[in-house]
């Protein structure tokens, strides 16, 4: 769209960037509007982009990268300058960490004034505050660089490992005009943004000889072979060699969790038995104990499939790197196995069959406890049983115990299904995963959410009404961090550092803003909550109360967890569990 300037047909800044996002199939923005980007998330809805408004700039940001994983298109989060920016900073940052293609664009102040650190209004360098947290970073200062500055970010943000983008676009710049033929021909169409990149066949030789010479071979499938959206493919492989596969926490559901060669529940014994590990974009970090003994033993010998060269050998040797995208190297690697050449020993399958029976055996005593007040595995036994036969469902989930206990127990049928605490562990991205899926894919999304976790994100109940989004919020209320009954060591009258009220109704919050509430103590009267609230497709929040004392202090990390050596003694240990 364009002004008309006497003769000259002219435009700004603010038309050049809509049309730069729409030119490349950018069709949705997260954000919090404000100076000075309000009249850009004005026009850009004006001409046919849908702007979903968030109440803080996090689940904004956290929202688009959410919808860069499922979608391989960068999510869109726009952020006013300074205070809005650095908010959304860290879902760029933790988009970065987890390797989700997403692009900040922040408006700034005037940079003359920036420079000489004179104080302007929302004064901040914020290009060089998002580089140490970005995959990149630019700024445009001139409006005919807008094109390219849009093209540079998309390329950054998808090519390789995925990451977040930082774009920069002043005051100055938006409202900048600029003749409109030359501004049409400025944009750039940016063509096959992520490329495939092939492996060596010397690579894929060297991985294959290392497989056929296995006898207790193990894959990992990570969020990377998730993204990478090579489903059928990975299922051949891995239907194709018979090796038992771990998905990692966000890929649960690539193959579905009930498959017979899914080794999760017997997660433990797998690692710390294999020979040979085929690690498919999955990193050695904390997730997987950086490769090292006891968790894994020492002889093992590792493959590992990323489009990152300089992942591999970041925390163990691996002896067959194959360094291309998931896609073409399962596919390299389809083709160079010849028929029977790469099998598991039947006594690894059959040692494995043990463990996972033994341990289900476990889980369902668990499940059948049924004790009173409730506790996760009861709560959670009762949301396993609906959302058994609707594998369209997304599920969004963060916590300590509630990440932790949920993971074990509900099981994933669908690829890009699970979306959760993540490559950091952290909080806060619930209301905005929620959004951004259920955005993105018109499915309904049920977000298991522990108390804390869900405090970080829970104004945007608002913006899921506003919106009417099919999204079930359900709080596991046990009254705290990690658990509701901790006291204050001082014998003090303020709660202990980890407690909240007692018996908060959160469904309320939702009721504020015209949404469906319930309050539920039961399993069965968790199971009528959540067939309701799903049949109804609209925004629905239960607030599932849970014995104050179930949970254990850090979920199942608590081996991370410093605690004093001569102060409050040592904790409870946490459960030994086949989770992570
Ligand atoms: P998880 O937490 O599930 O183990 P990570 O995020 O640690 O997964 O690891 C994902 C890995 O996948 C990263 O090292 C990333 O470089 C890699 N990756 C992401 N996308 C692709 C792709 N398309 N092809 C190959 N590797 C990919
Ligand atoms: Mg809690």
């Amino acid at each position: 769209m364009s002004n008309q300037n006497s003769s000259v047909m002219m435009t700004d800044g603010f038309h050049l960037v809509v049309d730069a996002l729409k030119l490349n199939g950018l069709e949705t923005i997260y954000g919090v509007p404000g100076i000075p980007i309000t009249d850009l998330a004005r026009l850009a809805q004006a001409e046919g982009i849908r702007f979903i408004g968030f109440r803080h700039e996090q689940s904004a940001g956290n929202a688009a990268a959410i919808a860069g994983y499922l979608t391989k298109k960068p999510g869109i989060c726009l952020t006013v300058s300074a205070p809005g920016f650095l908010n959304g900073l860290v879902a760029l940052a933790n988009a970065t960490t987890n390797g989700f293609p997403m692009i900040q664009i922040s408006g700034s102040s005037e940079r003359a004034i920036i420079d000489l650190q004179q104080g302007d209004y929302e004064e901040l360098d914020q290009m060089n505050a998002a580089k140490p947290y970005a995959k990149a970073a630019y700024r445009v200062d001139r409006p005919e660089d807008i094109g390219i500055g849009l093209a540079r970010a998309i390329r950054a943000a998808v090519s390789g490992r995925p990451g977040g983008v930082y774009l920069d676009l002043p005051a100055t710049l938006l409202s900048a005009t600029i003749d409109a033929e030359d501004a049409a021909a400025s944009l750039v169409k940016v063509v096959d943004p992520a490329p495939r990149q092939i492996p060596s066949p010397e690579a894929v030789e060297r991985a294959v000889s290392l497989l056929a010479q296995a006898e207790r071979p193990l894959f990992i499938l990570g969020k990377g072979a998730a993204y990478a959206q090579a489903d059928s493919s990975i299922r051949e492989l891995v239907e194709k060699t018979g090796i038992p596969f771990l998905p990692m926490s966000m890929a649960k559901g690539l193959l579905p969790d009930n498959h017979p060669q899914c080794a999760a529940a017997a997660r433990s014994y797998a690692l710390a038995q294999a020979d040979t590990v085929m690690l498919v974009g999955a990193r050695l970090n904390w997730l997987l104990g950086h490769g090292k003994s006891p968790q894994w033993s020492k002889n093992a010998r590792f493959i590992q499939l990323d489009i990152q060269p300089t992942e591999i050998d970041s925390n163990r040797a691996i002896a067959a790197p194959l360094v291309g995208d998931i896609g073409s190297s399962v596919t390299a690697l389809l083709a160079a196995i010849k028929p029977g050449a790469v099998k598991a020993a039947a006594s690894w399958v059959r040692d494995l069959e043990e463990h996972k029976a033994r341990n289900t055996e476990r889980m369902n005593v668990h499940l059948a406890a049924d004790p009173k007040p409730m506790d996760f595995y009861s709560a959670l036994g009762a949301i396993r049983g609906v959302l058994e036969d609707m594998p369209d469902v997304y599920l969004v989930n963060e916590g300590a115990n509630t990440l932790d206990i949920t993971r074990n127990v509900i099981d994933m049928h669908s690829p890009r299904k699970r979306l959760d605490c993540g490559t950091w562990g952290v909080m806060g991205i619930g209301m905005g995963y929620a959004i951004g899926a259920a955005v993105t894919s018109g499915e309904p999304v049920v977000a298991i959410e522990g108390d804390s976790a869900f405090g970080f994100s829970g104004m945007e109940l608002e913006t899921i009404c506003r919106y009417g989004l099919p999204i079930v919020t359900i709080i596991f209320n046990n009254g705290g961090i990690y658990k509701g009954d901790d006291v204050n060591r001082s014998g003090g009258t303020d709660p202990s550092p980890t407690v909240f009220i007692k018996n908060a109704r959160y469904e309320k919050l939702l009721e504020a803003f015209g949404g469906l509430g319930d309050y539920v103590t039961t399993p069965a009267g968790l199971t009528k909550a959540l067939v309701g609230a799903l049949a109804s497709r609209k925004p629905a929040l239960i607030n599932c109360v849970i014995d104050p004392t179930a949970g254990t202090e850090s979920g199942h990390i608590q081996n991370l967890n410093p605690q004093s050596a001569v102060g409050f003694g040592k904790e409870k240990q946490a459960e030994a569990s086949d989770s992570h």
